[in-house]
């Protein structure tokens, strides 16, 4: 990992997924569905993505760091 691999759709996506509550475990908009390490539940990614909130690229780019797809996987922060 370089300083250039901590590109910004990172955060963009975070942000964006964190900005709405999760649809699995409710966690209220701003805070993480997991607290450590911090991360959120995929499906919150999906409602982002679903409400036109999350670009496609930014999707794809999310679903292709994880092994595992499933809507309660945790995306964690700065893992990407
Ligand atoms: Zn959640």
């Amino acid at each position: 990992m370089t300083m250039t691999d901590t590109i910004p759709w990172a955060i963009t996506a975070a942000q964006a997924a964190r900005a709405r509550p999760c649809p699995l475990c409710e966690a209220p908009p701003g805070a993480p569905c997991q607290r450590k390490p911090a991360g959120d539940h995929l499906a919150r990614f999906l409602d982002a993505y679903t409400a036109g909130q999350l670009t496609r690229a930014c999707m794809a780019a999310v679903v292709g760091e994880l092994v595992v797809i499933d809507r309660s996987v945790i995306v964690q922060d700065g893992a990407r």
